[in-house]
């Protein structure tokens, strides 16, 4: 290892042009500072002083393929080398739109935009249209994006407030926030808002905080009520779809959305992201319902896309199949060092996407349960301990697999976990 010194130096030259050094927020937290990396192949991302990490965070969920998977780099390779982007249609994005229409359990249409971001934008808006309603029910702890209608969390006494400065209170003053994993607090809420509520929002499991799976018969509740009170039920799958099944979460639960959102996974690194559901409200686009974008659907997005999701599911889904093989290596072999050092460590979640924390606890059900008893200021010192030794994980103990890593990571990865953890346990 030689240290971060070239990181430091390009951070230090960032901050004179580039506000606050990154261009996204998420990235300032990044431990010890936010660093520079050149290159990513495979399970494998290398950093600007020449540092080499088995990858854990995977771009934050879209390199489900690993870094530069060379099918899709071909694709986009070959479809760039034609064109751009036409203000106009080509065929690659039928043949997306019909990939994600086979693959998705409620699409009956779909349409794409860039950003996870936007594809809740656009399903918010598509929501309050089909059903004339404005309200929009959220729980604490999930994440969907950074616009100002969703970007709210709960306040002191049960409302709502926003999360950043300069937010439109008008658009927060449209959002219940709840609990997650609480079918009371749902019922409640619905008995006093539910002929307001256009839609409830929600990531089917909760992977933007400890990677909280549903309570049993929890997301069959939330779908129960929303249609006795025509609200529509809207999963985000920006990061379990095309991730914890090829049809997401609707496929792993069996449980089908009005509307979903996808990104991240979609298009294996590239920027895509997609609003799909039930036919009668997406037939709105186009028509009452406006969604625009210069770049949507553009060649590269669209080639990846594509290729993407023929790797994902050729040999009858082996890639599935290999990332949960290795996840669950992952899992079972982290809880193993856990038990034998002795280390209050909790695991939870799903092979290509859990959690790893410091806890007591038995299970986290919600976002209160994490923030009251996960050890983050512990985790974030095993983060850069894990660095030290060649893994990459992020700081607040996501932990995304994909079908580049094989048992040789997972056997380096639990080697290094033991020293890191041996190293901030004392142990
Ligand atoms: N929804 C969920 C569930 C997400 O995790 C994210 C991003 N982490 C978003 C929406 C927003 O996606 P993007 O960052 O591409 O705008």
């Amino acid at each position: 290892m030689s240290g971060y010194e070239r990181s430091r130096e390009l951070l230090a030259r960032a901050r004179k042009s580039l506000a606050g050094g990154v261009s996204s927020d998420v990235r300032v937290s990044m431990k010890p500072f936010p660093l520079y990396f050149e290159r990513g192949e495979g399970a494998l991302l290398y950093d600007a002083d020449g540092n080499a990490y088995i990858d854990y965070a995977l771009g934050q969920g879209p390199l489900i393929l690993g870094h530069s998977p060379p099918a899709v780099l071909e694709a986009v390779d070959e479809a760039m080398r034609r064109g751009q982007i036409f203000a106009g249609q080509h065929e690659l994005e039928i043949e997306a739109a019909e990939a994600v229409v086979e693959l998705v359990p409620c699409a009956g249409l779909v349409r794409f935009s860039l950003s996870g971001s936007e594809a809740v934008h656009a399903a918010v808006r598509l929501a309050r249209a089909g059903t004339g309603r404005t309200k929009l029910l959220r729980f604490e702890g999930h994440y969907h994006g950074w616009f100002d209608g969703v970007l709210v969390g709960p306040d002191d006494d049960g409302g709502a407030a926003p999360l950043s400065q300069g937010q439109s209170p008008g658009a927060v003053g449209e959002v219940i926030v709840l609990p997650w994993n609480d079918l009371d607090a749902l019922e409640s809420a619905f008995a006093r808002h539910g002929e307001e509520l256009a839609a409830v929002i929600m990531e089917p499991v909760m992977c933007n905080t400890a990677v909280v799976p549903p309570g049993d018969g929890y997301l069959e509740g939330v779908r129960a009520y929303c249609d006795r009170y025509g609200a529509l039920l809207i999963l985000d799958e920006v990061i379990t779809g095309f991730r914890l099944a090829p049809g997401g979460a609707q496929e792993r639960f069996g449980v089908t959305a009005d509307l979903a959102t996808y990104g991240k996974a979609l298009a294996g690194g590239f920027p895509n992201s997609a609003v799909a559901g039930r036919a009668d409200l997406m037939e709105r686009l186009g028509q009452s319902v406006n969604h625009s974008g210069t770049f949507n659907s553009n060649v590269i997005s669209m080639a990846a896309t594509v290729a993407t999701l023929r790797e994902l599911t050729r040999d009858g889904n082996a890639a599935y199949r290999k990332i949960e093989r290795t996840g669950t290596a992952l899992m079972d072999g982290l809880r193993e060092i856990g038990a034998r050092l002795g280390i209050p460590l909790l695991i939870q979640g799903f092979p290509p996407a859990f959690y790893l924390g410091f806890t007591e606890a038995e299970s986290f059900e919600n976002a209160a349960d994490y923030a009251a008893r996960a050890d983050v200021e512990r985790y974030g010192r095993f983060a850069v301990a894990m660095l030290e030794r060649g893994v990459r994980v992020l700081e607040r103990g996501l932990w995304y697999v994909s079908a580049a890593h094989d048992d040789e990571h997972v056997a380096r990865t639990l080697e290094a976990a033991e020293d890191a953890l041996r190293q901030v346990f004392n142990a």
